[in-house]
């Protein structure tokens, strides 16, 4: 367990999203618009919606591979 006397840290150093070190004025992360500044609740839904964009295009990847090989074998 980590020490709970360091609650009262300014902000995130870098971002917990792509580790890019932004300025203390942003409110959300240039390179991936992640919500520095947000709620709780924003930065999970930030993360949430990250994975799945992520999982969404492996699948996608996926069956365009799948499609190709179906089109070579049907020619
Ligand atoms: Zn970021």
């Amino acid at each position: 367990m980590e020490n709970l006397s360091v609650i009262d840290k300014p902000i995130e150093t870098k971002c917990p999203s792509c580790s890019m070190i932004p300025n203390e004025t942003d409110a959300f992360c240039q390179q991936c618009g992640y919500p520095l500044k947000g709620t709780e609740m924003e930065q999970k839904t930030f993360m949430i919606d990250k994975e799945y964009k992520h999982v969404e295009l492996d699948e996608l990847n996926e069956a365009t591979k799948n499609q190709k090989i179906l089109y070579g074998y049907c020619q």
